[in-house]
């Protein structure tokens, strides 16, 4: 609540900085719970700026379970930039959470969503300006429990120094069991009894206790899907409802860990949907709504549920988009459907340029789909296309690079013989991360000598193509990305050290300082290249080995090899591959009936 208190504590400070509507709180549709009858206090902590962090969809799940729950309480707190800061450090004030003007340490949990690696020095500083002890064994009965969620916890040991509680897998219900053991425990039995007795919950990875676990998944239903939450002051990354369709896919492209720490697909029922889709617009006031999921055009019934929802919001201004679409199932009905009158531009995912490449990595695509989904899209209107592809993938070559140029060359050459104009092509080329818990999480990385290279290689190629913009991700980037994805606890000295050095909101590139990471490493005799390329041994023991997602290793083994041979695996739509999950979760997929 923004009252007088705050006002004339923190209003001279906000009247000098950017954005102040990042820092007062009280968003349309935000909940404001009476924080001292609340027997259960929890401050979710987005380590990024407020627009980024208003937009996750993981945050606003667990803002609206843990506020609908009787006597429990969620705020928020988002990282604030640097002109905030320096100004809280200037007057010696402290930082607060959004709703109820608290400091973060009256809260009996702290909720770190990890989404990048790139966040982490962010974390520890959070930590410091909520006066709480970065280490989590300098940490006693006084202190919050200090908890972290999201992808990165794949690999919880680069953190496990500084975090009480990994939550592994849907948070949904773990999150809220807990917070409740621990509130129940507190000042009850010791700090580190507390820690002992949440490592017996399944999904909960303690690092003092360093238990094995198996993550938890959540079934999806109406009553766990938020119909509402907080519109912020100003325009965010995604300012739109989101309705999720499915979680999972069984695609399984091998360099994919959202696919593979994800599964077994759950699709949410078409009534669901479109009743989630109405609610939001009418609780928000949105003019757009998007439906997420990793490829939304896999949902059994994405047709009918956008027919429906074309229909229900006909005669308003009110707008569909579908953040992924594949180039197999790719229709031009559902492209209509989704852009209404927008022509906008049409994402596809080939994601590699030969048909080798692309069975290597389990894309089961074929050059023709490709083509066939663009035209399709050309003769229908839309003339901007944009392809992604990645780059530096295990196996690769040259020929491999080539096929990129190839491909495109044969869009344009249909083009020409169909007499249609070129479109306006856009390539985001991304560099490969090996990812934990995925069939490419023994690969190495190339060097970054190996990626310029390539790059150098794809920009001459290139040259012939006018219509063709390439936009490369730096691939500086990408190698501290596989830095800390398979790193394992030396990372933690490599990490506070970067924050001690000041790093923070590195995720942004005018934040991000090459040499200080290269000097860091230097120091702790650490070599950031050679550790990012590392190629790990079948045998040898992985980091991340004590954190199950259910997949069986030797699966993700097997699919490594059938790689190497170019064989592609069905997807588990079409039918199971016994990766694993459902036997070990004890449960099975579960499709929306057509
Ligand atoms: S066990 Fe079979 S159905 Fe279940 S997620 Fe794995 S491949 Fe899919």
């Amino acid at each position: 609540m923004i009252d007088d208190k705050f006002l004339n504590e923190y209003g001279e400070i906000l009247c000098q900085i950017e954005r102040p509507a990042r820092y007062i709180g009280d968003e349309f549709a935000s909940y404001d719970k009476d924080f001292d009858s609340a027997q259960a206090k929890f401050l979710f902590v987005f380590p990024d700026k407020y627009e980024i962090g208003i937009s996750n969809f993981g945050h606003k799940i667990i803002y609206d379970l843990t506020n609908k729950k009787e006597n429990f309480l969620c705020d928020r707190l988002y990282a604030p930039d640097k002109d905030f800061l320096s100004l809280l450090k200037e007057n010696n004030k402290s930082i607060y959470a959004l709703e109820s003007k608290r400091k973060p340490k009256e809260f009996d949990c702290l909720g770190f969503g990890l989404q990048y690696e790139l966040c982490y020095t962010t974390v520890l500083k959070i930590l410091e300006l909520s006066e709480i002890p970065i280490y989590s064994c300098d940490r006693d009965e006084s202190c919050p429990l200090i908890l972290a969620g999201g992808p990165c916890t794949s690999n919880p040991q680069p953190m496990s120094e500084f975090i009480d509680v990994f939550i592994i897998g849907d948070g949904e219900d773990v999150n809220i069991e807990v917070l409740e053991k621990f509130c129940e425990l507190k000042n009850k039995i010791p700090r580190r009894e507390i820690l002992f007795e949440l490592s017996k919950i399944q999904g909960v990875y303690v690092p003092l206790i360093d238990n094995y676990t198996t993550k938890r998944i959540a079934q999806l239903n109406y009553n766990n899907h938020p119909v509402k939450s907080p519109i912020p002051h100003f325009a965010s990354v995604q300012d739109r409802a989101v309705v999720e369709l499915r979680r999972g896919c069984g695609r399984l492209c091998r360099f994919c860990q959202a696919s593979h720490i994800n599964l077994p697909i759950r699709e949410r029922k078409k009534d669901d949907v479109v009743k989630l889709a109405q609610e939001y617009i009418k609780n928000s006031g949105y003019s757009e709504y998007s439906l997420l999921s990793l490829s939304s055009n896999d949902h059994s019934n994405i047709e009918l549920i956008l027919n429906e929802l074309n229909c229900h919001f006909e005669k308003t201004d009110v707008s569909v988009s579908l953040p992924s679409q594949r180039a197999d199932k790719f229709s031009l009905e559902l492209a209509k459907l989704a852009s209404a009158q927008k022509k906008s531009t049409v994402t596809i995912a080939p994601e590699a340029g030969t048909q080798r490449m692309r069975d290597i990595i389990n894309k089961n695509l074929s050059a023709e789909q490709i083509i066939n989904a663009t035209i399709s899209c050309i003769k229908n209107g839309w003339n901007r296309i944009k392809y992604y592809f990645v780059i530096g993938l295990p196996f690769e070559t040259y020929q491999d690079l080539k096929g990129i140029v190839d491909l495109i060359e044969q869009v344009n050459s249909t083009c020409r013989s169909q007499g249609l104009k070129y479109p306006q092509i856009t390539c985001s080329i991304s560099v490969f991360v090996p990812k934990p818990h995925t069939p490419f999480q023994w690969a190495r990385q190339n060097t970054i000598e190996e990626i310029n290279d390539k790059i150098k290689y794809l920009k001459e190629l290139k040259e012939k193509l006018k219509n063709v913009k390439f936009n490369f991700h730096n691939p500086k980037m990408s190698q501290l990305e596989s830095f800390y994805t398979r790193g394992d606890k030396k990372i933690a000295q490599f990490i506070y050290e970067l924050y001690k050095q000041g790093a923070y909101l590195e995720s942004w590139d005018e934040n991000l300082d090459f040499e200080l990471y290269q000097k860091v490493a230097t120091k702790l005799n650490l070599d950031i290249e050679q550790l990012a390329t590392k190629e790990f041994l079948e045998k040898e023991t992985l980091p991340w080995d004590k954190i199950s997602y259910g997949v069986n290793k030797d699966w993700l083994l097997g699919e490594y090899k059938k790689a190497k041979d170019a064989i592609s695996t069905i997807p588990c739509e079409v039918k199971c591959n016994n990766c694993g999950v459902c036997a070990n979760l004890k449960t099975k997929k579960v499709l929306d009936k057509k």
